[in-house]
């Protein structure tokens, strides 16, 4: 049985992942798995059920029960947890830290290893999944690896952006120190660290337009389904 075309995006936040993954989601008709936001679902579960971040017996309770569910509306990537819209709610600075807590469990990685690899090969035509190990860890085979990273300033100042978009002012000093807390989490971990495939292709970000980054992965797509 063939699988479908695997895409591993890897990098650190504010890269432009989630941006060009949507983007190149959208083009190719592929489904687009967002990592990161089902590990944010476990810590923004685990905050509302009161567990402590490193309690891997009721994590592991947790899990067992968690159902996490996309849909792509628009622009938007909704995330559901049963039915409930927890879109925003998983995007707080407070969820971005605990989820950077919760993924350093191997009780967490372990069990959302078979989740992430079940979403990707029941797509259709291909699957896009964006993370800090899919190229690593989830995928090792994975048709075409992207290690897609940018200087820290730059990427503080997307996030501040962002924030700012949404109606959230905060300093710039706070937004690239919470930063490089999670930077520094998820690279120095010792289960599956943030660091590039050997075989990724490496995409700085820094001074590219993202219309410029989706390009290059597209063709990396093309030419992988030429092959
Ligand atoms: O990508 P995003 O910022 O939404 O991810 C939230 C957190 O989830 C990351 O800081 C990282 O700790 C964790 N994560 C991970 N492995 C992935 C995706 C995300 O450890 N594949």
């Amino acid at each position: 049985m063939t699988r479908p075309l695997i895409v591993a995006i890897d990098g650190p936040a504010g890269a432009g992942k989630s941006t060009v993954s949507k983007i190149l989601a959208r083009r190719l008709d592929f489904t687009l798995v967002d990592t990161g936001a089902i590990y944010r679902c476990v810590a923004l579960e685990a905050r509302r059920q009161g567990i402590a971040l490193d309690d891997d017996a009721r994590l592991e309770g947790l899990l067992g029960k968690l159902t996490v569910s996309f849909h792509v509306e628009g622009e938007i990537n909704r995330v559901f947890i049963e039915g409930e819209d927890v879109s925003e709610a998983i995007r707080t600075p407070e969820i971005s830290l605990a989820a950077s807590s919760v993924s350093s469990r191997p009780v967490v990685r372990n069990h959302l290893l078979e989740v992430q690899r079940r979403l990707a090969l029941s797509a259709t035509h291909g699957a896009i999944l964006e993370g800090r190990d899919i190229g690593t860890v989830v995928f090792p085979d994975a048709d075409v690896k992207v290690f897609l990273f940018a200087n820290p300033e730059i990427r503080a100042h997307r996030r501040f952006e962002e924030l700012f978009q949404k109606g959230t002012e905060k300093p710039i000093d706070q937004v690239l120190d919470e930063q490089n807390r999670r930077d520094k989490e998820d690279s120095q971990r010792e289960v599956a660290p943030l660091k590039p495939a050997a075989d990724a292709v490496q995409i700085d970000s820094t001074e590219l337009p993202l219309s410029e980054v989706v390009q290059q992965i597209e063709d990396l797509v093309q030419s992988r389904r030429r092959a």
